[in-house]
C-alpha cells in the first residue's frame, strides 16, 4: 500500500499536456464569443462568416460582471439554505467521506419563483438576449479568477488533498485541469456548488429570456422556442431531481477543480447550450405539427434510453440486489464489484450517452435544417462524449483489468449499436 499522504505524480495528461492547457483557455471562450456574435448576424453562418473583429464596446460592460456577480451570489445564497438532505460522498483515498447538501431542486424552484415575480413586477428578463455577449465575457472572466484562486489555494493544502489527474507539477497543466480536489470554504464545496447549479439554472434562465425577447419581438413565443425551451427545463430538472447521482460522476470521484470544469460550468454551459434558443429570436423557424410531434417522439425516446440507463446502473450500484435489477447478467471482477453485461449496459458500453445525443439531436431540429450553427451543441456534445468515453474506458481497464476486457468482448459496441 502507497503512503496516503502523498500523491503520486500525474504522468498520463490529457487534453494535449501542457500544450493543451496553454491553448484551450484562449480558444474556448474565443469560441463562445464567436457563436453568439455569429448567432446574431443575419447568415449566422459558421463557415462563411463576414464577421468583423469586434469593438470593445461590444464585448465589455463592467455591469454585466455585477450581474453575473450577483447571480453566482444569489446561487451560493441557496446553496446554503438549510433546505434538502444531506448525504454523503463516494469514499476519499484516506476513507473519510465529504457531507454534501443536496437542494439543487430547490435553488430551482425558488429560483424560478423569484423570476416570475420579477418579470411580472417589470424585470425586463428579455434584455438577456441584448447583453449576451457582455455577460458571457464576465463570466468568462469570473471563470478566470475563480480558476486562479483555485490554484493559487491548492499551492497550500496537504498533497492528500490533491487530484490524482491534476498533480503533473506543470503549473499551467495544474492550472488547467484542476490541482485540489475537493476545495472547500468550510462546508461550502465549490466544484460540487458549480457543477449544477449557476450553469445549469443560469442556462434555463437565458433559454427563457431568449423565449421573452421573441414575445417583444413578435408577439408569442414560437413552437420552436417552446419546444427547445420544454425539452431542456426537462434535462435539467432531471439533472437537478437526481443531483445526488453526480457525486459518483468522474467531474466529483476523480477530476481536480481548475480552469475546465469552472470554465465549463459557468460560462461553456450556459452560453453554448442555449444557442438553439438565442437562434431563434433572430431567426424564427416554422414547423409543422407532423414534424414538432415527431421531434418531441424522438426527444422522448433519447430521455427514455437516457433516463433508464442511468437509473439502471445507479440501482445497481447502490444496491445490486434491488428488485430492479436483480434479474439482470453480471461479471465480477477482482474489486468485488460486478458489471452488468445485460439490459442497457449490455446494448452498448455507453447507453446513456446514446440516450443523451439523441436528445441533444432533438433540441436543435426546431432551428430547421438550413443552419449549421444550431447544431454546434450536437457536434461538441458527440466529440465531448466520444472524448469522455474514452477517458473513462481507460480508468475502468485501469480498475477491472481482465474482466473490463471481457465486458468489452461481450459488449463490443461503446455508443452507438453497430456503428462505434
Ligand atoms: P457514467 O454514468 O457513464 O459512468 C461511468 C461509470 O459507470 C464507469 O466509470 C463505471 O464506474 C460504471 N460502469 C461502466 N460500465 C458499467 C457496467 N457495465 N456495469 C456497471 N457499472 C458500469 O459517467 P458520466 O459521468 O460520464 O455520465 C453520467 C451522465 O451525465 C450521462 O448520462 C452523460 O450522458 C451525462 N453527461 C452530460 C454532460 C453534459 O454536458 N450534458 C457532460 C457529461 C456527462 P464504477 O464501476 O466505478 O461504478
Amino acid at each position: 500500500m502507497g503512503d496516503k499522504s502523498k500523491m503520486p505524480r500525474t504522468t498520463e495528461l490529457e487534453f494535449g499536456g501542457p500544450l493543451g492547457a496553454l491553448v484551450l483557455p484562449a480558444l474556448l471562450p474565443c469560441t463562445v464569443l464567436y457563436l453568439l456574435l455569429t448567432c446574431r448576424t443575419e447568415a449566422a453562418s459558421v463557415l462563411n462568416n463576414s464577421l468583423v473583429l469586434p469593438d470593445l464596446s461590444q464585448l465589455w460592460d463592467s455591469g454585466a460582471l455585477l450581474l453575473v456577480l450577483a447571480w453566482f451570489s444569489l446561487q451560493a445564497l441557496l446553496y446554503l439554505l438549510p433546505l434538502g438532505k444531506v448525504t454523503q460522498g463516494m469514499p476519499l483515498r484516506d476513507g473519510t467521506r465529504l457531507s454534501y447538501r443536496i437542494n439543487g431542486l430547490h435553488a430551482l424552484v425558488i429560483t424560478a419563483l423569484l423570476a416570475v415575480v420579477g418579470v411580472s413586477c417589470g424585470l425586463h428578463l428579455g434584455s438577456v438576449y441584448d447583453r449576451c455577449v457582455h455577460l458571457a465575457s464576465a463570466a468568462t472572466l469570473a471563470s478566470f479568477g475563480l480558476s486562479a484562486f483555485l490554484y493559487a489555494r491548492s499551492l497550500r493544502v496537504p498533497e492528500s488533498a490533491l487530484a490524482p489527474g491534476g498533480n503533473s507539477g506543470n503549473p499551467i497543466y495544474d492550472f488547467f485541469i484542476g490541482h485540489e480536489l475537493n476545495p472547500r470554504i468550510g462546508s461550502f464545496d465549490l466544484k460540487y456548488f458549480c457543477e449544477l447549479r449557476p450553469g445549469l439554472i443560469g442556462w434555463l434562465l437565458i433559454d427563457l429570456a431568449m423565449l421573452l425577447k421573441e414575445c417583444e419581438l413578435r408577439g408569442s413565443p414560437s413552437l420552436a422556442m417552446l419546444l427547445v425551451n420544454a425539452f431542456q427545463f426537462l434535462y435539467v430538472l432531471d439533472a437537478l431531481w437526481h443531483e445526488e447521482a453526480v457525486l459518483t460522476t468522474m467531474d466529483i470521484v476523480n477530476d481536480g477543480f481548475g480552469f475546465m470544469l469552472a470554465f465549463g460550468d459557468l460560462t461553456w454551459v450556459p452560453f453554448t447550450y442555449s444557442l438553439q434558443a438565442h437562434f431563434l429570436v433572430t431567426h424564427p423557424q416554422e414547423l409543422s405539427t407532423p414534424g414538432a410531434i415527431a421531434i418531441v417522439l424522438l426527444n422522448a425516446l433519447g430521455y427514455y434510453i437516457f433516463r433508464s440507463a442511468n437509473s439502471q446502473k445507479n440501482a445497481f450500484r447502490r444496491n445490486p440486489g434491488d428488485p430492479k435489477v436483480v434479474g439482470l447478467e453480471t461479471i465480477p471482477t477482482a474489486t468485488g464489484r460486478q458489471l452488468l453485461v445485460s439490459g442497457w449496459w449490455g446494448l452498448v458500453r455507453h447507453p446513456n450517452y446514446l440516450g443523451d445525443l439523441i436528445m441533444a439531436l432533438a433540441w436543435s431540429l426546431p432551428c430547421g435544417l438550413a443552419h449549421v450553427l444550431p447544431y454546434f451543441y450536437v457536434v461538441y456534445f458527440t466529440v465531448l462524449l466520444i472524448h469522455r468515453e474514452a477517458r473513462d474506458e481507460h480508468h475502468c481497464r485501469r480498475k477491472y483489468g481482465s474482466a473490463w476486457n471481457t465486458y468489452c468482448s461481450r459488449v463490443p459496441y461503446r455508443i452507438f449499436p453497430y456503428l462505434y
